[in-house]
């Protein structure tokens, strides 16, 4: 293992055993749950919006393997204070990096953290352990901006 591989599994692991953001919002503007099957990864994601469509605050209830959790938590930290459109921003750039299959697709400079994910593309049945957080988030901030947000 290169000392990069061992600074990424230190970042996951940091954010394993102390994950950000846990917990629940009482007067959330959405509240969504993920489930991924295959690993048994369970996540209950909490968001609150302000009335600008800033992501004021993310909670979440997560119980399932290392990178699943790691991953919710560096993420709740990405999106906290961000607008929507920056939040699905992120969460776009984040995936078509999972996602990506031969093309190395960056991360943006604030993503820095989230770099370490990257080495879970080479266990192709744990890319959904990390994706589950974002997909929840994405139904989150639908849900939210239903309820929360005044377009003109
Ligand atoms: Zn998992």
């Amino acid at each position: 293992m290169s000392l990069t591989d061992d600074l990424y599994r230190e970042t996951i692991l940091d954010h394993y055993h102390n994950p950000r953001n846990q917990g629940k919002i009482e007067d959330a503007s959405a509240e969504v749950e993920g489930v991924n099957p295959l690993c048994g990864d369970e996540l209950t994601l909490f968001l609150k919006l302000n009335d600008q469509g800033i992501v004021e605050d993310i909670k979440m209830n997560a119980h399932g393997c290392s990178i699943n959790t790691a991953s919710g938590s560096m993420m709740s930290e990405a999106v906290l204070g961000q607008s929507l459109e920056k939040a699905r921003e992120i969460i776009e750039n984040f995936k078509n990096m999972m996602l990506s299959k031969g093309e190395e697709i960056p991360l943006d400079d604030e993503l820095e953290d989230l770099e370490a994910l990257r080495g879970v593309k080479k266990y192709p049945v744990r890319i959904k352990c990390a994706l589950l957080p974002w997909n929840t988030l994405l139904e989150g901030l639908e849900a939210a901006e239903k309820k929360c947000c005044h377009h003109t």
